[in-house]
């Protein structure tokens, strides 16, 4: 759950413990969104009047193409997240990076601040493996998989420079 009633939090600090789905209302269009249930925990806290302060980290996981071959690759994010929620009115609602809460609002909700943390660790591009070859760029074929006439010509041109270098110095 990462929904908590206002008067809970005003009498103590609550563990947070809940879990952010992939289908879940709060993912915007064109958000890098994790591929399954993202796990947060962390610690909501009385920061003064109208003030609540959010503090923990998640975990989940996110499919994206190597950026070398294009499969996709499913890549672990994680993360520390942290947020400050202040009631409208007050002067800190006014600031970037915290989170407004409505006049009277009777709960805060840790998922907007989730979802902002999880955009800024996500990667758009990764590595399948360190390894990969990637894709020919003359003629596109996985390198991984194949080899082609063009991906030798190019290597063995480039062992030459290297060959030439290393007799020349020595
Ligand atoms: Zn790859
Ligand atoms: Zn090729």
């Amino acid at each position: 759950m990462l929904y908590f009633d206002i008067r809970t939090i005003e009498s103590g600090a609550q563990t947070v413990n809940g879990h952010l789905g992939e289908d879940d209302a709060v993912w915007e269009e064109g958000d890098m969104l994790p591929s399954s249930t993202v796990h947060v925990e962390g610690r909501l806290s009385y920061a003064g009047p109208g003030r609540f302060y959010f503090t923990g980290q998640f975990s989940g996981e996110a499919v994206a193409s190597c950026r070398r071959c294009l499969t996709d690759v499913t890549t672990s994010v994680s993360d520390t997240v942290s947020g400050l929620f202040a009631e409208a009115g007050l002067d800190e609602a006014e600031e970037d990076d915290v989170f407004p809460l409505t006049a009277g609002a009777r709960a805060v909700d840790l998922r907007p601040v989730v979802r902002e943390a999880w955009l800024l660790a996500a990667p758009a591009f990764v590595t399948c493996r360190d390894d990969c070859q990637g894709l020919c760029p003359i003629c596109g074929i996985d390198r991984n998989v194949e080899t082609c006439a063009c991906a030798s010509a190019s290597t063995d041109s480039r062992w030459d420079a290297l060959r030439a270098m290393r007799d020349s110095s020595s």
